[in-house]
């Protein structure tokens, strides 16, 4: 079954700094989005990645990529969109037929481990739809104006975490019926569960961090060390 994987790094985000969009920052002298991308092709089940990068930023994603070595199964960059779904659109709209199986990613989520790449590939391969996600720590409550609403039992509370991998045709289908229904997600999935498909849960890994604050980059510092020192 054919898998692609869009790895959206079209968010101008300006808060890592240094006048770089997001995606380009340096993490340990490889910028995010080249991180990513490379560790979605270290997984076999993975046949192309496809990176979505800022409006007018394709010649500078050729650049960065280009001085670090080639990336395997890596495909021509797509310019995103204004917001994230609009960058999803950009990317899907830019596959090739054959493709059957669509792994959405955040360049910001460049030290996900190849091996829960493949978990979840396979997972979508089974059943549709699934994504990575971790169990919440902390106890989750639902605040309205300052007040809480409800506490949703712990055990059932997951933090959701990309890739997420839908068969194409799902998502194709999840994405025109939001966009028909002026409908904004704050994840893929979400997308998708409104047409009322299963979304299956495939516990991921705490190292991968979602990388959007400076502090958020130094703790993934730590944890590209702490992988290093058991390599
Ligand atoms: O800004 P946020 O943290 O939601 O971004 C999540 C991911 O989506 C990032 O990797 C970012 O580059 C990407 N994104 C995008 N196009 C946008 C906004 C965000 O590809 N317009």
């Amino acid at each position: 079954m054919s898998t692609a994987a869009l790895v959206l790094a079209a968010g101008r985000g300006e808060r890592l700094g240094a006048g770089l969009p997001k995606a380009f920052v340096p993490l340990a002298g490889v910028p995010l989005v080249v991180r990513a991308l490379a560790a979605l092709a270290a997984a076999p089940e993975v046949d192309r990645v496809v990176p979505v990068v800022p409006r007018g930023a394709r010649q500078r994603f050729a650049a960065l990529a280009g001085t670090l070595g080639r990336v395997p199964k890596l495909a021509e960059a797509v310019e995103g969109g204004a917001e994230r779904q609009d960058s999803l659109r950009a990317g899907l709209a830019s596959l090739p037929a054959g493709v059957a199986l669509v792994a959405v990613h955040d360049a910001a989520r460049a030290l996900v481990r190849p091996q829960d790449v493949s978990r979840v590939v396979t997972a979508a391969r089974l059943h549709g739809a699934a994504l990575l996600a971790v169990r919440a720590r902390d106890t989750i409550k639902r605040v309205r104006d300052g007040l809480v609403v409800a506490t949703p039992p712990r055990a059932e509370c997951w933090v959701a975490q990309t890739p997420q991998v839908f068969r194409a045709d799902l998502l194709r289908e999840a994405l025109a019926k939001a966009e028909a229904e002026g409908f904004v997600g704050t994840d893929d999935a979400e997308l998708v569960e409104r047409l009322g498909v299963a979304v299956h849960v495939v516990e991921g890994h705490a190292s991968n961090v979602k990388i959007t604050e400076p502090g958020d980059l130094a703790v993934a510092e730590a944890w590209l060390a702490a992988r290093e020192e058991r390599a």
